[in-house]
């Protein structure tokens, strides 16, 4: 990948980039803003057995599968990492991130602490991992409300988890409170830019270092 942080064009490593947060919490608000800003990333379209809220997209948002179609795909191997998240279960494609890293793109991951571990055991130094937090527990309440894609019960069930959700902030990179939107994803801009540019993401610099040397 050519490193879009320069004019002059050096190959890059590409990375993983990993958002993930109590529900409620903004991340996939700040994931729809990074796509939409930024043409060096993709989404990792998940697989779901959960049902689609409205305006969801099949294909965009995730893809929807019945349980048994998750099943085989688990069996088969098809997955990066998967778990269970409220009563429902999530997987990560592995051939779309496969084919997105080839075709020079970071790759952006909506995914929970659980798929977050599993894809830090597969990547390793590749993974940037970002938690989101919401500036309080009363304002994930009102952020869930507002959203109104929930029942009653699905947002007292995602309030009950959102606690333990929270206690897994320190398996990651980077954490950052949610407060102000344009704040906070003038943040996670910043991380991808530094990131971006670490040494060991500098593939080309190698080579250009040992031009410069040249006698
Ligand atoms: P998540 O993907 O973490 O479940 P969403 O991105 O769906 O959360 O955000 C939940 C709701 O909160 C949405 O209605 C969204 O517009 C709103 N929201 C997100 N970030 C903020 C913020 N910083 N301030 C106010 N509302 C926000
Ligand atoms: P939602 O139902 O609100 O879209 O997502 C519920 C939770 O599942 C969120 O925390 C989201 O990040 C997580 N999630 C979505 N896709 C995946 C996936 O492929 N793997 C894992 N492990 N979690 C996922």
């Amino acid at each position: 990948m050519a490193n879009q942080n320069s004019s002059i064009q050096l190959d890059r490593r590409g990375l993983l980039f990993v958002l993930s947060s109590p529900s409620g919490a903004g991340k996939s608000t700040l994931a729809r803003k990074l796509l939409a800003s930024d043409q060096y990333i993709s989404l990792s379209v998940s697989a779901t057995t959960r049902p689609p809220r409205t305006g969801e997209i099949d294909g965009k948002d995730y893809h929807f599968v019945d349980i048994d179609t998750f099943n085989t795909m688990v069996t088969n191997g098809e997955f990066l990492e998967w778990a269970e998240v409220f009563g429902h279960y999530y997987g990560t494609p592995k051939g779309p991130v496969e084919a997105l890293l080839e075709n020079g793109k970071d790759v952006l991951f909506d995914i929970d602490w659980q798929g977050t571990q599993q894809l830090f055991q597969e990547a390793g130094n590749d993974i940037v991992r970002v938690f989101i937090l919401p500036p309080s527990i009363a304002e994930l309440e009102n952020r869930l409300r507002s959203r109104a894609t929930d029942s009653n019960e699905v947002i007292k069930d995602r309030m009950s988890r959102a606690k333990s959700e929270i206690g897994h902030w320190d398996g990651y990179d980077y954490v950052l409170i949610n407060d102000d939107i344009e704040t906070c994803f003038e943040k996670i801009t910043h991380i991808l830019t530094a990131e971006r540019l670490k040494r060991m993401r500098q593939k080309g610099l190698i080579g250009f270092a040992r031009k410069l040397m040249e006698n």
